[in-house]
């Protein structure tokens, strides 16, 4: 097994409530908050288990719906702090985010926060999120954020709709002052149905503009759900003739692995235990059982972290122990969680080294 041994990340949705309805939304947040939701002493419980069954200790997301709806948010990154977790938060952008809540985050000893950003001016970001406003209220969250020396990850929606939007939102989040520009190609599952996906050769275009850009910003990129963006940063370094220890330092390359399942959990607000925010297959929940023996022991979890046993171009492939493709969208568009994924452009060769796109 080549997989991440013990979760790096734990995602966490404290809540579905949200009072924005993106039109994309994974949660498919509403405005209420749930009845069956984890109580404040359960997090607790859970944040307790987590500092103390992994070593060392994961880096803990917490996210929604809109956790700001929970009147317990700062009290448990408090906690999380406290207990040696590393911990962000991933608001939506309301009037719920001012700058008196972002310091108060601050104070509790959060980390790290994000907001999403689909577009470079309002009507293109409004339009894609079906939420007017949101573009001003982003950038205003964005700006208490940066001003309050929390490093900021903005997070932005690949699809057919925003592709060509991409080049002005990088220069807006260079401006912005953000420490990471995070790429979510589009899974079309949920609410994600409304919006279009990107061709495996469309996504292999924007991931070598996205790798071009390298060094040119002043941010840090990754990708949510197109993990063979490493694949095309470790081609592109082996033949500008680096070594590869000089791969593995690069910021590409301490992501070599981690995947849906490998590295990565995901909490829901019941407690329900999920691989990832993006692959809904519940595996147990922390009200019965340890996040960490889940991730530990679970046959779903285990398979996740077998890339030798991945079905079709993922398993054939040279790259599958540092890629292995979305297993989320492999599980979306195929419903084998093992079989490939359909965005990545890539065919090995029977040595796995050469290979086309
Ligand atoms: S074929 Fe699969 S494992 Fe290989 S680079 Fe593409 S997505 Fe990654």
């Amino acid at each position: 097994m080549s997989g991440v041994a013990a979760p790096l990340r734990v995602y966490w949705e404290l809540t579905r409530a949200c009072d924005l309805a993106c039109r994309h939304c994974r949660a498919e947040a509403h405005p209420d908050r749930g009845v069956d939701e984890l109580t404040t002493d359960e997090c607790r419980e859970v944040l307790r288990d987590l500092a103390t069954a992994i070593a060392p200790p994961p880096h803990v997301i917490f996210t929604g719906g809109d956790p700001l709806k929970r009147p317990d948010l700062g009290a448990l990154v408090r906690e999380a702090a406290g207990l040696g977790l590393g911990v962000s938060v991933a608001p939506s952008a309301t009037t719920r985010l001012t700058a008196d809540v972002v310091g108060e985050l601050k104070a509790a000893g959060v980390e790290g926060m994000s907001v999403s950003l689909d577009g470079a001016t309002a009507a293109r970001h409004d339009g894609i999120r079906g939420v007017p406003g949101c573009f001003d209220m982003t950038l205003r969250a964005a700006g208490s954020i940066v001003a309050a020396g929390i490093p900021l990850q903005i997070n932005t929606l690949v699809c057919r709709e925003t592709v060509d939007d991409l080049e002005a939102i990088a220069a807006l989040v260079a401006g912005i002052g953000a420490r990471r520009w995070s790429l979510f190609f589009l899974i079309a599952v949920g609410r994600g149905r409304v919006l279009t996906p990107l061709s495996a050769a469309e996504a292999e275009r924007t991931l070598e503009w996205a790798a071009s850009q390298a060094g040119r910003r002043p941010f840090v990129t990754s990708t949510t759900e197109a993990p063979h963006y490493r694949r095309i940063v470790v081609q592109r370094l082996r033949r500008a003739g680096r070594s590869v220890e000089q791969i593995r330092r690069s910021p590409v390359g301490r992501g070599f692995g981690v995947r849906d399942g490998s590295g990565i959990l995901f909490i829901a607000a019941n407690g329900d235990v999920t691989p990832s925010g993006f692959l809904p297959l519940v595996v147990g929940n922390v009200r019965r059982t340890r996040a960490a023996v889940l991730y530990r022991d679970d046959p779903v979890f285990r398979a996740l972290r077998a890339p030798e046993t991945f079905r079709g171009r993922c398993g054939a492939c040279a790259f599958h122990a540092l890629c292995g493709g979305s297993r989320a969208r492999a599980w979306a568009t195929t419903g084998d969680v093992l079989g490939e994924d359909p965005l990545c452009a890539w065919e090995s060769d029977a040595a796995g080294e050469g290979g086309r796109s």
